[in-house]
């Protein structure tokens, strides 16, 4: 199972794919992008090979960030609707995740109650809480650090929000993530494999922390909201 995301200026479409078919060896049952342009997000996902993805991805959607995922199925069958991306209640935020969330019983009913989950995930609370506190409140970045501090289990999580397609918010606890550093963008993955495609310098994530990834920058967060400075590392392997 992985996880790739894409911010820059070329489509994100054939780069998340062609990520995910460098994660294949990591095992899977199903596997899925989201992009967002002008237009809102566009949601592909099947159960199956990255090569039946291939197949219902619409080619003419152009589209200059995205996230996509292979899933090794935890809870919930593996199915179209429970693979990954998953969509908050709106539409707005679009999520990836691996890991397992021990306690997603347990938000959903202390916050939840009045959300009709749409998959038999685990996953699935994380994307409708970060709306839930959005809905209360609070900024994106806020909402989703908070969500972050309600999950107990592991994580590798990149989200994307409809109103906005100058950012991925990511973050990691026992999971692997790294970011990826380019000229005009930069990626995400679970592996630094998945993205030497497009560039082999890669900052390295710790547990508990989230990342704010734009075209331009990156800014590595602790969940208290304190910056984290780290310099990126050059990749010494093969593509
Ligand atoms: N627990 C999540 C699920 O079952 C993520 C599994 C994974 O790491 O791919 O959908």
């Amino acid at each position: 199972c992985g996880i790739v995301g894409y911010i820059g200026q070329q489509d994100a479409k054939e780069i998340l794919l062609r990520g995910l078919e460098k994660l294949e060896y990591r095992g899977y049952d199903s596997a899925g992008i989201a992009v967002l342009n002008k237009e809102g997000v566009h949601v592909f996902k099947e159960k199956g090979r990255i090569a039946d993805l291939r197949q219902i991805v619409d080619l003419s959607v152009e589209a200059p960030l995205g996230i996509g995922h292979t899933r090794w199925a935890t809870h919930g069958a593996p199915s179209r609707v429970n693979a990954h991306p998953h969509q908050s209640a709106s539409g707005r935020f679009t999520l990836v995740h691996n890991g397992v969330i021990e306690n997603y019983a347990i938000l959903k009913r202390d916050y939840l109650q009045d959300v009709e989950l749409k998959s038999d995930t685990d996953t699935e609370v994380i994307v409708q809480l970060v709306e839930k506190f959005v809905n209360s409140g609070l900024n994106v970045e806020e909402a989703f650090r908070k969500t972050l501090t309600l999950l107990k289990g592991s994580y590798a999580i990149a989200l994307i929000d409809a109103e906005d397609r100058d950012v991925i918010y990511v973050a990691k606890n026992k999971s692997p993530l790294l970011v990826g550093i380019g000229n005009g963008f930069n990626v995400v993955a679970s592996d630094a494999m998945a993205m030497l495609q497009v560039t082999n310098q890669y900052v390295e994530l710790m547990d508990k922390e989230m990342v704010i990834v734009t075209r331009e920058t990156i800014t590595i967060k602790k969940l208290d909201g304190e910056i984290v400075e780290r310099s990126p590392y050059t990749a010494e392997l093969d593509a």
